[in-house]
C-alpha cells in the first residue's frame, strides 16, 4: 500500500516520502489559492462512489464494466472529475493534484503487461485543484505534483469516460486521520459540485484481499456471511441516509473483516460527505467479485 507523507505548510513539520510507487520527490506548489473561479456556473454536479474491485476490471468486459459505460452515458457532463482514491493515502496531510497532464500510474503488480500498457491520458485541471485547497476547511490542503491518476481513477473512468476528454485530478486520504475526519472533508468538497465538478470515490464498501475467493464466479450475493452482512448494513443506513452509522461503521455487522483496513472504505465517506444529507442514495450497481468484495456504486444527486 503506498502512503505517501506530504509536507505540510508549518514550519517546523517534516514532509517526505514513504514508498511511493513513483518513489518521485515531493515538488510543493504555492498554497495561495485561485482567486479567479475555475470553470463557468453550471448545474449541481451528482457524486458518486465506485466499488472498483481488481484492476483487471480495467481491460475486462462484465457486467460491473458495461454498468459503468452506460452509467457514464447517463450522468450530465462534468467540467472535470475529483477523484479520492483509495490508492493515495497519506501521512499527515492532505494533497491534491496540480498537474497539467498527470500521469498514470500502475500501481500493483503481478498481473498481465495489457494492464501495463494501459494509458488514460485525461488533462488535469490545475486551477479546479487550487480552488479545492480553498473549499476544504477541515485542513490544509498541499497542492502537490508528486502522485498523479492510480488504478482507483483510471480502472473505472476508463468505463465511464472512455475518450479520457474530461479533465481529472485527484485528492489524497490523510490516513492518520480517522472516519469523521474524511466525512467532513467530503462535506467540504461539496462546493465544488456547484461549479461542475463530479466528486468520485473510488474504494469497496466490503476490501479484504486475504480473505477473498478468488475462484468464485462474479455474482449477486458475497460467498462468506461476515461480506452479505456488512454490505447489507451499509446498504441498509444509506437507504435511511444514517450517516452517522456509516461514519461509526466499526459497530456494524461483519466490519472487523470487512473492512479489516479502512483504505477503501474511507473514499465512501468522502462521497457521503459530500452527498447533501436529504440527497437519495441510487444503487447504480451492487454485487461481488471474487466472493468478497462488494462491487456496490452509488450515485447521489
Ligand atoms: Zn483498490
Amino acid at each position: 500500500m503506498p502512503l505517501t507523507t506530504l509536507a505540510t505548510p508549518e514550519p517546523g513539520r517534516r514532509g517526505f516520502l514513504m514508498g511511493t510507487a513513483l518513489g518521485a520527490t515531493a515538488v510543493l506548489a504555492s498554497l495561495a489559492c485561485s482567486v479567479q473561479a475555475a470553470g463557468s456556473p453550471t448545474r449541481r454536479m451528482p457524486v458518486i462512489f465506485i466499488g472498483h474491485g481488481s484492476p483487471m476490471n480495467a481491460i475486462t468486459d462484465n457486467g460491473f464494466t458495461r454498468r459503468l459505460a452506460a452509467w457514464g452515458r447517463e450522468l450530465p457532463r462534468p467540467s472535470a472529475i475529483l477523484s479520492v482514491s483509495a490508492h493515495w493515502l497519506s501521512r499527515g496531510a492532505t494533497g491534491v493534484g496540480i498537474q497539467e497532464r498527470p500521469k498514470t500510474i500502475h500501481d500493483f503488480g503481478g498481473f498481465p503487461q495489457a494492464l501495463f500498457d494501459v494509458e488514460y491520458p485525461a488533462p488535469g485541471h490545475p486551477a479546479f485543484a487550487r480552488e479545492t485547497v480553498g473549499a476544504v476547511k477541515q485542513t490544509p490542503v498541499i497542492a502537490t505534483d508528486q502522485w498523479g491518476l492510480d488504478h482507483g481513477t483510471w480502472t473505472v473512468l476508463k468505463h465511464l469516460y472512455p475518450k479520457a476528454d474530461i479533465p481529472v485530478f485527484q485528492l489524497s486520504i490523510d490516513y492518520d486521520k480517522p472516519a469523521a475526519f474524511h466525512y467532513a472533508v467530503g462535506r467540504d468538497l461539496a462546493a465544488l459540485r456547484e461549479k461542475g465538478v463530479l466528486v468520485m470515490g473510488s474504494g469497496n464498501v466490503v476490501h479484504n484481499l486475504r480473505a477473498t475467493d478468488r475462484g468464485v464466479p462474479d455474482g449477486p450475493s458475497a460467498s462468506r456471511p461476515w461480506a452479505q452482512s456488512f454490505d447489507d448494513a451499509v446498504k441498509s443506513a444509506l437507504a435511511g441516509r444514517d450517516d452517522r452509522a456509516l461514519v461509526d461503521y466499526a459497530k456494524l455487522e461483519g466490519a472487523a473483516t470487512a473492512v479489516a483496513t479502512p483504505d477503501h472504505y474511507y473514499p465512501f465517506l468522502y462521497a457521503l460527505g459530500a452527498a447533501g444529507s436529504s440527497e437519495r442514495a441510487k444503487t447504480v450497481y451492487e454485487g461481488f467479485q471474487s466472493g468478497t468484495l462488494s462491487m456496490r456504486c452509488l450515485q447521489f444527486g
